[in-house]
């Protein structure tokens, strides 16, 4: 029997995302020992999960013959506390990731446009591609989403307009001001994402919520998954107006964020020590590895993120150099850009080695 046949044809050209190497995987590829193994890989915080989440977690778990409350009360609660909205303006998701899936749900079908840049965060295309739409990538300019383009790129056919930032691999931001008028500008028949999985690492952070206050169709998606620490635990969110967050929560599964994973979310709302301590050290990392890079003469990108693109020459040979060193990082050919590697601002220690691990690949 071929089970292909029988799948829908879309499947087959579904392609698929590539996730930064775990370090048991490659502990077991290349014989290392994973305790000496260091992954830079996926932007995680390498100072691990906020303490307080990681507490309520461990509480958590002796529930865990329960189901969740699937309307995640508390962690709305917490949320609207956190960001001056009201419970009834967030919808929680197994990660942020899920957010972007429901809202291909929601408005994206065969024939469909989803603007986009290139090269930015790839779930925005896996997700209009799983659902029959066209990805309308729009090239970045001096490494920044533009605007203008993506504004000149909206046709009558276009659902959503992503705009990632700080971007994912390039860790480079758009103000405010550019983000406020680019919405207020926008079509009414598009819905426009802004993913802000790196906020919490600007000094500040450009507010939206002034849009989905004037009733603008926009949606503002962060995670627990970067500056909190809790990437494992799978939960993130979108915030937009009542109207909208209704919608997507019609389309999710009952209980798709774990206790664990709720819990250790409002702890970590709670956290602002640990949120603060992680934003200095990675302000710190950057600096680092900017000097480290330039003693090389090696080329970056500013990144206001928690990673950083640098040009390597042949990335995906500098990415299995590094890998045979206990290094794991990302090699980024999947995004256009063969000669670079993005690497994740680690702990001081980390960083060290990874810019002597490098010195040595090179
Ligand atoms: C890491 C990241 C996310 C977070 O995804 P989760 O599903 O919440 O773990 C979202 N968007 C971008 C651009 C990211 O880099």
């Amino acid at each position: 029997m071929n089970i292909e046949a029988l799948a829908k044809p879309s499947v087959l050209t579904q392609p698929v995302y590539e996730p930064g190497k775990p370090i048991e995987y490659v502990a077991r590829e290349l014989g290392l020992d994973p305790a000496g193994i260091v992954k830079l890989a996926s932007n995680e915080n390498p100072f691990g999960p906020s303490p307080l989440g990681l507490a309520a977690a461990q509480r958590a778990l002796l529930d865990g013959a329960l189901y969740p409350d699937g309307g995640c009360f508390e962690l709305r609660q917490a949320l609207a506390g956190l960001r001056g909205l009201e419970a009834d303006q967030f919808v929680i998701g197994n990660g942020s990731n899920e957010i972007i899936e429901l809202l291909g749900h929601a408005f994206v079908g065969p024939g469909d446009e989803v603007v986009m840049a290139s090269p930015a965060f790839v779930v925005y295309k896996l997700v209009t591609l799983l659902f029959g739409g066209r990805a309308v990538e729009v090239p970045l300019r001096d490494w920044r989403h533009d605007l203008g383009a993506m504004a000149a790129a909206i046709g009558p056919r276009t659902k959503l307009v992503c705009v990632c930032t700080p971007n994912n691999p390039t860790g480079t931001a758009n103000e405010e001001a550019e983000l406020l008028a680019f919405v207020r500008a926008l079509p009414p028949h598009v819905v426009c994402v802004i993913d802000e999985a790196y906020a919490e690492y600007l000094p500040q952070a450009p507010d939206i919520r002034p849009l989905i206050r004037e009733g603008r169709p926009v949606v503002g998606l962060r995670t627990f998954s970067k500056i909190y620490g809790l990437a494992s635990l799978r939960v993130g969110y979108g915030y937009a107006s009542p109207e909208l967050c209704r919608l997507l929560n019609r389309l999710r599964q009952p209980f798709n964020v774990n206790a664990i994973a709720q819990a250790a979310a409002v702890a970590a709302i709670g956290d602002e020590a640990f949120t603060r301590r992680c934003a200095a050290a990675n302000a710190a990392g950057l600096a680092q590895l900017g000097a480290g890079f330039g003693s090389m003469g090696l080329e970056t990108v500013p990144s206001v993120a928690n990673f950083q693109l640098v040009r390597v020459g042949d990335g995906m040979s500098v990415f299995g150099k590094l890998q045979k060193q206990g290094m794991i990082v990302r090699p980024m050919n999947s995004y256009g850009l063969k000669e670079w590697i993005r690497v994740s601002v680690g702990s001081e220690t980390q960083n060290r080695r990874l810019l002597e691990s490098l010195n040595r690949a090179l």
